[in-house]
This record gives structure tokens, C-alpha cells and sequence, in this order.
């Protein structure tokens, strides 16, 4: 009897990949689920797969391997995929390190520290690249600090 695909990875539980538009079986590596995070099924292997991103569009690849690091370093618990290609969640790290930067320094900038006002200016440039829309209130803060720093 197999049970989770623990003999067979074309008998592994569907949840495991239900984002993935592919799964490439053939490149199947025996998982060690001793080093898993689970409840009730461990991931018995663990395969390329094929998403596409819901952010950028761009399809990827989930490796074996990554999922190995996920499921076994990392610790992350086994019912997890990922919800954006590398290149998005590293865009989405960033965008939160700048946001709490921007909340660090902004009542400092306000109060008229103009390093702070400089440095805020440049934050809310680098997150038009990355956060649509950006908000309102983010906008008129960056009209209103810069034109402050063209005053002398
Ligand atoms: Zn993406």
C-alpha cells in the first residue's frame, strides 16, 4: 500500500502541487520527510514543477532542489508552494524593507530633518517601481518634501 506516494511520487497527494501547471515526475528525488515540517502527510519527494507567476505573468520553475532547502533547512512547513517567482518575492522583500525604513525616518523627515526628507524622497521613487499605486498620502509627501529642498 502506498501511502502519500511514499513508493510511487505520481501518488503523492495533489495539494502538494495544486498551483503548479506541471509537474515533471521524472526528475523526482526521494525527499528525507524525517526532516519535514507536517501534520499528517509528509512530502515523500520532491520534483520540478512548473508555475506560473500571478504577479508578473512569467512562468518558473519550483526545483527540486529549492523545495529540498524549503522543506528540510528551512523548516517551512510542507503544505507550502510559492505564490510568486524568485524575482517577484525578492522584489516583494524588498519593497517591505523600504516601506519600514519609510516609517522609521518619515516623523523625523516631517519635522523637518532634511537628510531625512532626502533619503524619504528616494524611497517613495524606488517603491513606484515596485508597489502600483503607490499611496496618495506617499505621493503629496514626496511633492511636499521636495519642494522644501529646493528651498534654502
Ligand atoms: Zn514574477
Amino acid at each position: 500500500m502506498d501511502i502519500f506516494g511514499e513508493t510511487d511520487p505520481e501518488k503523492m497527494p495533489a495539494w502538494f502541487f495544486s498551483n503548479a501547471n506541471f509537474v515533471e515526475y521524472g526528475t523526482a528525488e526521494k525527499a528525507d520527510w524525517k526532516a519535514q515540517k507536517f501534520t499528517v502527510a509528509p512530502r515523500h519527494w520532491y520534483i520540478d514543477a512548473e508555475y506560473e507567476c500571478p504577479v508578473c505573468k512569467r512562468l518558473f520553475i519550483w526545483a527540486a532542489q529549492e523545495q529540498k532547502l524549503w522543506f528540510e533547512e528551512y523548516k517551512i512547513y510542507v503544505d507550502a508552494e510559492p505564490q510568486s517567482c524568485r524575482e517577484c518575492r525578492n522584489v516583494h522583500k524588498e519593497s517591505q524593507t523600504l516601506r519600514k525604513e519609510y516609517d522609521e525616518i518619515i516623523s523625523d523627515a516631517e519635522n523637518g530633518d532634511r537628510q531625512k526628507r532626502v533619503r524619504v524622497v528616494e524611497i517613495i521613487e524606488l517603491l513606484k517601481k515596485y508597489v502600483a499605486p503607490i499611496p496618495e498620502g506617499m505621493i503629496r509627501k514626496q511633492e511636499w518634501f521636495e519642494k522644501s529642498l529646493r528651498e534654502p
